[in-house]
This record gives structure tokens, C-alpha cells and sequence, in this order.
């Protein structure tokens, strides 16, 4: 088999038997001509499959190492879709520091279906050993989390979901497939948001579930046909232009994030770094062992605390003040206010999000201009 950056970038391409395009047209139909009123060809109607989609799952599943996968409208729709593999009722067990967002889904379900949910600090293998004690449908693990980065040890983990008869589910938005195939280390189930590192040029929204079972993709297919949040045409293939490119991208951000975490953990006004290819930080052994590189995304805290992170943000000029991670211009947020606003003050505090505290998603921009403007942020306070 070739390698993983020849299967990015060669996905779908040269496929077209009807006018031998290199690049795989965009079909905009939305309905498919039937030879047989009784029996529907390879696409019926764009709700149920369309060529764009059905190709982007098919390159995410072989990157993922999945038998199938569903691609869907946004991230939180393929973390919903997942949800309907369970009965009403039923028990999770989710990382108590996962995205805000996939919090606030995780309790409304809840609340509506009568799930008994329950968050772990998954990064703790004796948590989780207590928690999976009274057993367990489903666990929703994230790693590295977001925002602190902090790691989970999936073979260690998956292991113990599934003696205890729980899918392992692992949100894998953070490193994208190009850095770590969570279905190799044991999981069930691995959801992405395409919209952060997989597109990567922040100009699309989407989201994909893989799935190591084949009878998982055929229920995921009925409910995303059933319920219908399902991604566009145009926003296939925007991922699907994105994916040939991820694993050079997730390389080259890998490297920049790493040389401005080292710079920003010795400057004087910066108390912690937490990035995961830092040696001294807990995860580094972990990261090294499961991962392919160290990801884009790391979070800080400054000597001022909150005010002076609020300053910071607001005199960065190449880090924009916006929320989401992965793309190839850098960003920076304040989780507490933006990305995790939806969790309430002491869930943000048992997942360790400081009001303080201040992410950054490292593009492509060369790491010395990036480190000038952090440097001329940081002597603003
Ligand atoms: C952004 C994000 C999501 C949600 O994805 P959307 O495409 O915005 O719906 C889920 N998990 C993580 C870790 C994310 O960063």
C-alpha cells in the first residue's frame, strides 16, 4: 500500500471515466435518473449519497483505517449522529475536558433521552477504571483535549472500555488523521470536525465519522439519510481539496507550534505552555508513543492572568481573535469567553480552562514572523 501522504493526496483523482478529468468534477444534482422505477442506481437522491461526499468518506475512512465512514454537516452533527447508536437511557462516560461544544450536546441529550452521563477525567487511567465499574455503552474520549492539550492513552484506554462492553469513541479534530489514527489504537468510532485541520482554509463546515465496523456505517448512513444533516456538494469537495494537502500542513504547523512553544515557555511574562512536544509537559511520553507529530494547537497563561490575557489577544496582529484551530492563518482565543462560553463557570473549572487562559492554533506563516508578533504582544503588558 502507498504511503499516507500519496493516499491524501491522490484520493479520487483521475477517476472520471466520463470526460477523464483529473480532478473529480462537483455534481450539483440533486436528484439521480433511475433505469428501474423499482430498483435506484449507484446515487438516488443527493440526501442519501452523492458522489463528492461519498469520495471524501471513502479517502477519510482509508486514512483513518475505518471500514466506512458518513460524512456530515458540521462536527457537532457527526458527534449527534454517533449518539443515535444508542438506546434511550443508556451510559456514558465522557472526557470531562472535551470541546465546550460537545458538552453542551452531550447534557441536552441527555436530558432528552435519558442518558446517565458522566464526566471523567479520561487522561487519569484509575478515573476511568472507577468509572467503567458500573460499565458503560459508550466512551467519548478527546485527545490531545482541547484547549489544554491534555492526553489520554488510547490503547491503554480502549482496552479498558471494552472489556467493559463500551465503544470507544475518540473525537480526533485536534491532529487530524495525518498525526494520529485513533481506530489503530483501538477505537470504535473516530468523529472529526472537517472544518478545522482536515479543510484547513477555515471555508467550509463539516464533519466525518469513521467507523472499524461495518454494521456501525450502515446505521450512521440510515440515520444521516433519515435526519439529513449531511454536507453539501461544494463543501466536499472544498474538503476534499483541503485532505490532498493535510499531511504536509499538519507537518510544517507541527514544527512551527513546537519552536514558538519553546520560545513563549522562557519568556518572563508566560507562567505555563502547555504543549504536548514539550519535554517536561505530562503527556510528552504519550504523544511521542501514539502520535505522528504534536498538532497545531497549544494554550497559555500569563503573569497578568485574565486582564493580561485579554490585552494580549487584542494586540496580536497575525494571530486573529477567532474561534476554531487548524487552518493555515493563525488564530488565537480565549477559550472561557468563546469556545468553552457554552459550559458553565465549574465545569470550566473542573476541565481546567482558566478564565486566563489563551489558545493558539499556529498556521503557515513562518514561525520567525509569528513568534515577532507574540514577542511585541507580550511587551504590551
Ligand atoms: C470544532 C470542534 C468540534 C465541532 O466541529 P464543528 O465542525 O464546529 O461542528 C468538535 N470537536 C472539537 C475538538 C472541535 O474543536
Amino acid at each position: 500500500m502507498t504511503e499516507f501522504r500519496t493516499r491524501a493526496v491522490r484520493a479520487g483523482i483521475n477517476c472520471d471515466p466520463g470526460h477523464g478529468a483529473v480532478v473529480a468534477p462537483i455534481q450539483v444534482s440533486s436528484a439521480y435518473r433511475r433505469a428501474d422505477p423499482a430498483q435506484p442506481g449507484a446515487f438516488d437522491y443527493a440526501r442519501t449519497g452523492q458522489p463528492g461526499r461519498a469520495e471524501l468518506a471513502a479517502a477519510l475512512a482509508a486514512l483513518e483505517g475505518a471500514s466506512g465512514a458518513v460524512v456530515a454537516s458540521s462536527g457537532m452533527a457527526a458527534i449527534d449522529l454517533v449518539l443515535n447508536l444508542l438506546p434511550n437511557g443508556a451510559r456514558i462516560l465522557c472526557a470531562h475536558d472535551c470541546y465546550g461544544g460537545t458538552r453542551r450536546l452531550m447534557d441536552a441529550r441527555s436530558q432528552q433521552r435519558g442518558f446517565d452521563l458522566v464526566y471523567v477525567d479520561c487522561t487519569d487511567d484509575a478515573a476511568l477504571e472507577a468509572a467503567l465499574w458500573d460499565g458503560a455503552d459508550l466512551v467519548f474520549f478527546e485527545t490531545p483535549s482541547n484547549p489544554r492539550l491534555r492526553l489520554t492513552d488510547l490503547q491503554t484506554a480502549c482496552v479498558r472500555a471494552k472489556a467493559a462492553g463500551a465503544l470507544s469513541v475518540v473525537d480526533n479534530t485536534v491532529l487530524s488523521p495525518a498525526l494520529q489514527r485513533p481506530i489503530a489504537l483501538g477505537a470504535d468510532l473516530v468523529v472529526s470536525s472537517l472544518t478545522k485541520m482536515i479543510n484547513g482554509h477555515s471555508d467550509m463546515v463539516g464533519g466525518v465519522v469513521c467507523a472499524r465496523n461495518p454494521e456501525h456505517v450502515e446505521r450512521l448512513s440510515w440515520w444521516a439519510n433519515a435526519a439529513g444533516a449531511v454536507g453539501g456538494a461544494f463543501d466536499a469537495f472544498l474538503a476534499m481539496r483541503g485532505l490532498r494537502t493535510l499531511p504536509v500542513r499538519a507537518k510544517a504547523q507541527s514544527e512551527s507550534a513546537l519552536e514558538v512553544a519553546r520560545k513563549l515557555q522562557a519568556h518572563p511574562k508566560v507562567v505555563r505552555v502547555d504543549y504536548p512536544g514539550l519535554e517536561d509537559h505530562p503527556g510528552h511520553a504519550i504523544a511521542k508513543a501514539q502520535q505522528d507529530g504534536f498538532g497545531p494547537l497549544m494554550s497559555l497563561e500569563l503573569t497578568g492572568g485574565e486582564a493580561a490575557a485579554r490585552q494580549f489577544v487584542q494586540s496580536l496582529e497575525l494571530f486573529i481573535l477567532a474561534q476554531s484551530l487548524g487552518g493555515v492563518e493563525s488564530l488565537c482565543a480565549i477559550p472561557a469567553t468563546m469556545t468553552h462560553a457554552a459550559m458553565t463557570p465549574e465545569a470550566r473549572q473542573e476541565a481546567g480552562v482558566p478564565d486566563g487562559l489563551v489558545r493558539l492554533s499556529v498556521g503557515l506563516e513562518a514561525p520567525n514572523d509569528l513568534w515577532a508578533d507574540l514577542e511585541q504582544g507580550l511587551a504590551t503588558l
